[in-house]
């Protein structure tokens, strides 16, 4: 806008050297300037002076402020959910001054995915009634609290707050846009997701910095996987097994090949797999070519020992959440294994997440307190 004013000074200066048809000429020109800008102004600009002054002094705040600009936006009586995406857009994009997503911007269709996650966002939060973040969770940092939050069951509790199971649906997405880089844990990882998970654990994580939990805490490391990566990670992982299981070569090359060979026969079978589908198919890979894994550790039983003991941390093929774009792996302050479960459960991050994490939609999958998951539809 402030383009405009200039060059309207400009040729309002230029119209006061001039006189007669010279100065009729700017004057022509100078009002079809001023409708032009008018039309622009009406259509195309955001204007954050035409909302209601509670939200604009939101607004105002910058992009940590969103929760409560929603918030006062709803309550102030805006039931557009394309307006409320204007306001949810714009203040993420301070850089572009109100101005509207036009088509000869390079990154056009990521900006127009970004719109329209913010208003799938609107729209739910006008559903759900506008995010309110609890307080009691605002304790600074991510650093470790005394608070241990304890699992029962299906729950996980802390303090006053709790968070019950709930799994995502695991179809593979028709959609998946980048994470932004602000959100990645390591900026080189084109990480992807659904575009409105996408947009949802940015709100989150964009609450949580409003509340003390600094980055890179919430980082993501992990988002969609599809289902050739989670094959080659399934199978690495599962030889890695056998092989701590006291198996040796040649064994484990027919291993590793047999299980390359399952995942590749079941590679058009439905999402998700059933779920003894993976283990039926290797057992007859393996006798196809003679395979007999009796690791030292396993005997007989190896097969089912090494399957069973690697699902209870990786998923099979066919069976993870993170084929659906819906689930993301989060960074607690260590490496998301098995060993740092309970140190991760101590973090002030995760306990932010278990009082607040289900306001935007995720829920946390128990064994696992770096995996979070969409449920929303
Ligand atoms: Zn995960």
């Amino acid at each position: 806008m402030m383009t405009y004013y200039k060059d309207l000074d400009d040729l309002v200066e230029e119209a006061m050297k001039c006189s007669g048809v010279a100065f009729e000429h700017y004057a022509t020109k100078l009002e079809e300037f001023v409708a032009q800008v008018a039309e622009e102004h009406s259509e195309r600009v955001f204007l954050p002076s035409s909302l209601p002054p509670s939200v604009q002094s939101a607004f105002k705040m910058g992009a940590l402020a969103w929760p409560l600009a929603l918030q006062r936006a709803i309550d102030a009586g805006i039931t557009n959910s394309g307006k409320l995406a204007n306001i949810l857009f714009f203040m993420h994009h301070p850089e572009r001054k109100g101005r509207s997503i036009s088509k000869s911007e390079i990154n056009f269709q990521e900006l127009v995915d970004e719109w329209k996650a913010w208003r799938h966002f609107a729209k739910i939060q006008l559903d759900f009634g506008a995010v309110q973040v609890k307080p009691g969770a605002s304790v600074g940092g991510g650093a470790s609290s005394n608070t241990t939050c304890k699992v029962a069951g299906k729950s996980v509790t802390c303090g006053d707050c709790v968070i019950v199971e709930k799994r995502a649906h695991t179809e593979l997405p028709s959609d998946t846009i980048a994470i932004r880089l602000e959100l990645r844990y390591n900026k080189k990882n084109n990480l992807k997701l659904r575009p409105e998970v996408e947009a949802a654990w940015s709100q989150l994580v964009a609450s949580a910095r409003a509340d003390g939990i600094s980055a890179p805490y919430l980082k993501v490391r992990s988002a969609f996987r599809s289902y050739s990566r989670q094959s080659r990670l399934w199978r690495n992982r599962l030889t890695g097994i056998f092989r701590k299981m006291g198996c040796t070569e040649p064994v484990l090359s027919c291993i590793f090949n047999s299980a390359d060979r399952t995942n590749k026969a079941l590679k058009n079978l439905g999402i998700p797999h059933p779920k003894s589908a993976w283990i039926k198919r290797f057992r007859y890979e393996l006798a196809s070519v003679n395979c007999r894994p009796n690791c030292p550790e396993g005997g007989s039983d190896s097969v089912q020992k090494a399957v069973s003991r690697l699902a209870k941390w990786t998923a099979r093929p066919g069976r993870s959440k993170h084929h659906s774009g819906r689930a993301i792996d989060v960074y607690l302050g260590s490496k998301n294994e098995k060993g740092n479960v309970s140190k991760q459960r101590r973090t002030e991050a995760f306990r932010w997440l278990v009082c607040n994490a289900a306001h935007f939609g995720f829920s946390n999958y128990i064994v696992e307190p770096w995996h979070w998951e969409y449920t929303r539809n």
